[in-house]
């Protein structure tokens, strides 16, 4: 982390967890847990049936509303999908793309990650891009080749005033949901490696006020060490961020340096 320069950003991605009933409990707990943090960003990227519940529920708070997912295009004919400007009217603040999931299981391509970055960024939303390699790119050897054509493509036309808008989450898959984790060094290695894009692109300056995240198996545990990586800014965390203990755990983590 380097809070000098860039916000630390710890979001919960609750994938298709919890109803807005049960929801609600999580995220009262978690306020009254985490207190003034100030030293982080905090965001809960809930299902979007619950952002209603969430938005209300964190009023006055201290902590964000994300969503997981939109439809890049702005309205019409896409039964079942919801949109940039949809999310944004609820109260909406962060949005995911381009997570591994979505990869995996709905055909999402850097190309409609592409898409959908810009339709965020039109509608005033902070995306949080998702980047990752498989295990056997990484036995490969290709990880570092792989992220950068993500990263590209992903922000492939984004202007250079908007790019620190846009969170990057380095999240490998095989850490995903396995209990495995990236050890700090390799986290901060991919990430580096993703600043460093930025930088031949965009220069120093935007570089470094880019906030990119760790996201894989992160919990109360490994949290410190891994944000204690200079260019680990923060986490993206699955299933530590449905039990409130654990997530206001890793949030606190973040109050080093
Ligand atoms: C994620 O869903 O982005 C994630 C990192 O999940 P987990 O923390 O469960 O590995």
């Amino acid at each position: 982390m380097n809070r000098r320069y860039r916000k630390t950003i710890i979001a919960g991605n609750w994938k298709m967890n919890k109803t807005a009933t049960e929801g609600k409990v999580l995220l009262d707990e978690i306020k009254a847990s985490v207190g003034k943090a100030k030293w982080c960003e905090i965001v809960a990227c809930v299902p979007a049936v619950d952002i209603p519940m969430a938005v209300k529920a964190l009023k006055d708070s201290r902590i964000a509303v994300g969503a997981q997912n939109l439809h890049y295009e702005p309205s019409g004919a896409y039964t079942g999908e919801i949109s940039a400007s949809m999310l944004k009217d609820l109260g909406v603040k962060y949005v995911i793309i381009g997570h591994s999931e979505r990869r995996q299981y709905f055909g999402e391509t850097d190309v409609t990650v592409n898409k959908k970055v810009h339709a965020a960024l039109e509608a005033g939303l902070h995306p949080i891009v998702c980047v990752g390699e498989s295990l056997e790119q990484r036995e490969m050897g290709i990880t570092n080749d792989l992220i950068s054509v993500q990263v590209k493509s992903a922000i492939c036309g984004v202007p250079a005033d908007k790019i620190r808008r846009i969170v990057f989450a380095y999240e490998p898959i095989w850490a995903i949901g396995t209990g495995k984790t990236a050890t700090s060094e390799q986290a901060n290695e991919v990430c580096e490696h993703i600043r460093t894009i930025i930088r031949k692109q965009f220069g120093a300056r935007t570089a470094r006020a880019v906030t990119i995240q760790y996201g894989g198996s992160m919990n109360a545990k490994n949290a410190h060490d891994l944000l204690a990586q200079p260019d680990v800014d923060g986490g993206l965390i699955g299933g530590a961020s449905l039990k409130s203990a654990d997530f206001v755990t890793i949030v606190n983590a973040a109050n080093q340096e």
